[in-house]
């Protein structure tokens, strides 16, 4: 049976951390299924022609966060389905990244991550790739404005993929190309 996140939440084992964000919208409809906290990291290293939010771009902007507020602030919403995290780059704070997915994940929310890398590239970075453990959707690759669609589902530009990360994660470990995931939460 499903644990209740907000009366059960369980962060026993969660660790503070430091994490400088461009801003939290915390009733989005637009950043994945259902209502969602999203969360904007600040900083990105791509300046992409067209980018959505170029006030995250910059290293030193935003405001620095602690993960305990930023549960604190989903806690608040008792009608949150999930919780996306966008920015700016969520990969360039990989650590506070992969301490907010777990504890998010394990508390049963749906959790989305965007990132400007490629699926593939992730997955070459074992840092980056222990984030897929507590993802369901990823969503890839960098805004190019030559391919920018209005029509399309949770992305801006047609090359961005929203990849279901348990089922590609399973037919990767039924292939060859078997990786090293703790897959317990599946
Ligand atoms: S990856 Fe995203 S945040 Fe970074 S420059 Fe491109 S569109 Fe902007």
């Amino acid at each position: 049976m499903l644990k209740n996140k907000f009366d059960n939440f369980d962060d026993k084992n969660f660790i503070d951390k430091k994490v400088r964000l461009a801003g939290i919208i915390n009733d989005s409809i637009v950043d994945g299924p259902g209502l969602r906290l999203a969360v904007f990291f600040q900083g990105c290293n791509r300046n992409c022609l067209g980018c959505h939010n170029p006030h995250a771009m910059s290293h030193n902007g935003g405001n620095i966060f602690s993960t305990r507020e930023i549960l604190n602030i989903a806690l608040s919403n008792k009608l949150l389905d999930g919780v996306t995290f966008t920015g700016g780059e969520p990969f360039l704070q990989s650590d506070s990244l992969y301490n907010l997915v777990e504890i998010f994940k394990k508390n049963n929310y749906h959790v989305a991550v965007y990132t400007g890398h490629t699926f593939d590239e992730i997955l070459k970075e074992k840092k980056y790739v222990c984030v897929l453990n507590f993802t369901d959707i990823l969503v890839d690759g960098a805004f190019i404005k030559n391919k920018k669609n209005l029509n399309l589902k949770y992305c801006g530009s047609s090359n961005q993929r929203v990849i279901d990360i348990k089922k590609t994660l399973k037919d990767i470990n039924n292939s060859e190309k078997k990786i090293c995931l703790n897959l317990d939460w599946l």
